[in-house]
């Protein structure tokens, strides 16, 4: 790759995506099928991961991207001015955006300085009868305590939106998280544990605003759900039931996302390997923590494997493997921080956990070698830094 040749060319990336002839065959199909637009294999797709979320095909949308489902999301339950979204300050710019562009208001709440998900209490902290919904992620695909959440925001009658763009496969109880509150999102970007390019899906419990969803990703036409009421002959009538706009994905998109679908829990299943040699190769590392083990009936994506260092080393840390070849991250936030957002309270757990955790390379194309490689050198760095603090 040609950012990484002052460094010979083979840095352990972050994150890559696992693409092959399948997905490339996939797509030769759509391109002979006639039709390129959001159609029969976008249905397909749309049902395959229904089925893979144990909920019925008419609750599912596919979209270009998870973002349009988070902004969608706080629309179909009218969020307005006036009204608080409650999410983790240690998530992605997206939920603050949607929020802002409702005219409503992001409230950052703390998370577990551990798992970075947040808990009840965390969430119960702010909220207020202005409270309209809550919105959490599943920090690295760990799906958090989603069922007390869920049961939290129904007793309180405050929606729950899940941001599981980082979750495709993660369950609680064998239940899919992103089906827990009321709305769940899911991303395909490149990033991402599957991916389409760009790409996303929607899932939406009520059926009557599943419908409503259904219209408004596509214009706010009837022609989008089943209220079209002109002959097919006369297909040409707008009968525009409201404003809407263009979030659909397209059948290239889902040709590539149904057979990252069937590859999902081997990519996952590799995914979980490597996450248990790191746990095995810094075992007992001085100065780092490890990710908390998961809660009895959790199941994770392993979207992200992340380590806690002295927040004084850590960006010395980060600095030291890029130098060695090892690009690492940290996500996400924290957003309370971003001055578009605020003036907002301070908040220290999350603070600290933002300047405390690294996020180390994760994904199937990595070998045995590469953790080890990363592991040794992360031992080795934190060690040398140690005596400096
Ligand atoms: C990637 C990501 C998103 C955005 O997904 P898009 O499909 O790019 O819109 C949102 N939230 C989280 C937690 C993410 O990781």
């Amino acid at each position: 790759m040609a950012e990484n040749t002052a460094k010979g060319g083979d840095m352990i990336d972050f994150s890559r995506p696992v693409l092959g002839d399948p997905e490339l065959n996939a797509v030769a199909e759509v391109f002979s099928s006639g039709t390129v637009g959001y159609r029969g294999q976008s249905r397909r797709f749309e049902e395959q991961f229904a089925r893979h979320l144990g909920v019925p095909h008419e609750h599912v949308i596919f979209l270009n991207s998870a973002t349009s489902g988070t902004f969608l999301a706080l629309e179909l339950l009218g969020a307005a001015e006036g009204d608080e979204i409650v999410m983790p300050s240690l998530s992605f710019v997206a939920g603050p955006n949607a929020t802002l562009s409702r005219g409503a208001r992001p409230v950052f709440c703390e998370v577990d300085p551990h798992s970075l998900n947040p808990t009840v209490r965390d969430v119960e902290r702010v909220v207020t009868p202005r409270t309209k919904a809550v919105l959490v992620l599943h920090y690295g695909g760990y799906p958090g305590d989603i069922a007390d959440l869920a049961d939290f925001c129904a007793r309180r009658g405050i929606a729950l939106v899940e941001d599981a763009a980082c979750a495709v496969a993660s369950t609680v109880g064998g239940q899919a998280v992103g089906t827990f509150g009321d709305m769940g999102v899911w991303s395909f970007d490149t990033m991402k544990i599957m991916v389409t390019g760009d790409g996303g899906m929607l899932y939406v419990r009520d059926p009557e605003l599943a419908r409503r969803a259904r219209r408004l990703v596509y214009h706010g036409l009837a022609q989008a759900c089943d209220g079209f009421s002109a002959p097919a002959w006369q297909n040409w009538t707008f009968e525009q039931w409201e404003i809407g706009y263009r979030l659909v994905g397209n059948d290239l998109t889902a040709a590539i996302g149904s057979v990252q679908l069937d590859r999902l829990p081997g990519l996952v299943s590799r995914r979980a390997e490597l996450v248990r040699l790191y746990d095995s190769e810094l075992s007992g590392a001085d100065g780092v923590r490890l990710p908390p083990p998961l809660p009895e009936g959790h199941r994770s994506s392993y979207y992200l494997y992340w380590v806690q260092v002295d927040r004084a080393i850590r960006d010395e840390v980060a600095r030291a493997l890029y130098t060695a070849g090892i690009q690492t991250n940290f996500r996400y936030g924290p957003l309370h921080t971003v001055p578009a957002y605020g003036p907002v309270p301070r908040l220290p757990v999350s603070e600290r956990a933002a300047e405390e955790t690294l996020c180390l390379p994760l994904h199937p194309g990595l070998t045995d070698d590469d953790v080890r490689t990363v592991a040794g050198r992360l031992r080795k760095t934190v060690l040398s830094l140690l005596p400096s603090l």
